[in-house]
């Protein structure tokens, strides 16, 4: 393909959750790009909303500012306030399933297509499905780790810590677990939240998954850039690409002259790097996607 020109399927205007009336030919240009390459994997929260864990960043989606790392480490008063509401919603995450993008995936990697998934979710839900390169970018929900010590700890006995801490809390919280438009009567409704210290050391527990305001470990880049090397072509699932953390593959793709196709409700910030973008579910997408990309043919 030697057109830089993106190949733009609009969205009817009024569509709340725009798509393609006709699914085929919507992907005509995708599955012409991408047949018989070898293809790298980026996905973001889009994938996972099918699963029902929310995105922020889609379109129609409540507006909700992430705690940043900085804040996190400013007080006592704003790391109660996090680990009360992750100790309220933490087991909404270990407890969804893999959708069917998740699976189409973890499937074209089994059959060779996809060489594997640089995510920018924290959900597992890769893992889950059954993918098996995956670098998790951003971290993951299930770990927490020591600011101190540097030591990680599972968040399964991490919840066991602060439920003995905080007895009964959860029960009497579980409804509110809305963030208050106001930042500071949001602290105050968790002031008497005790947090617990990493067990080894005494230090500052965090979960471990890069916060606002952080960045992203260099080993996971730079395993994330292998990946993408390797491919013929980038594929991007349900990513706004709102975060350098993300575009900056897309960039590394483009700039090596490849391929690189969007598949993602609503404008990204790597559009004009795109060759083709299709604004379709993907849970939709990729399990035709893998139908229609596998190497072999099934028919016996
Ligand atoms: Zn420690």
């Amino acid at each position: 393909m030697d057109s830089q020109r993106p190949l733009i399927v609009a969205p009817p205007a009024d569509a709340a959750r725009p798509e393609p009336a006709d699914v085929p030919a919507a992907l005509a240009p995708v599955v012409e790009l991408l047949s018989g390459a070898t293809v790298a994997a980026l996905t973001g929260a889009g994938l996972s909303t099918d699963s029902g864990v929310p995105d922020y960043r889609s379109p129609g989606s409540p507006p909700r500012r992430p705690m940043t790392l900085q804040e996190f480490l400013a007080t006592d008063a704003h790391r109660r306030h996090y680990w009360a509401r992750n100790h309220l919603g933490w087991r909404h995450l270990r407890d969804v399933s893999p959708n069917a993008g998740h699976a189409a995936l973890a499937l074209m990697e089994y059959e060779g297509t996809v060489n594997g998934i640089v995510t920018q979710n924290i959900d597992l839900l890769h893992v889950k499905a059954g993918s098996r390169n995956v670098v998790h970018l951003h971290g993951r929900y299930d770990q927490v780790v020591c600011r101190d010590c540097g030591r990680t700890f599972s968040r399964e006995a991490h919840d066991q810590a602060l439920s003995a801490l905080n007895p009964g809390w959860r029960e009497r919280h579980v409804d509110d677990v809305e963030v208050a438009p106001d930042a500071d009567a949001a602290l105050e409704s968790t002031a008497d939240f005790r947090v617990a210290p990493c067990p080894r050391c005494g230090g500052t527990l965090m979960p471990d998954v890069v916060f606002f305001g952080g960045t992203t470990p260099k080993e996971r880049v730079e395993r994330a850039r292998a990946i993408v090397e390797e491919a013929d072509a980038l594929l991007v699932a349900g990513s706004s690409l709102a975060v350098m953390s993300g575009l900056r593959f897309v960039r590394q793709a483009a700039k090596s002259g490849k391929p690189v196709v969007i598949l993602t409700r609503g404008a990204t910030r790597g559009d004009d790097l795109a060759t083709a973008k299709v604004e379709v579910s993907t849970t939709v997408a990729l399990p035709y996607l893998a139908r229609t990309l596998r190497p072999l043919p099934l028919d016996s």
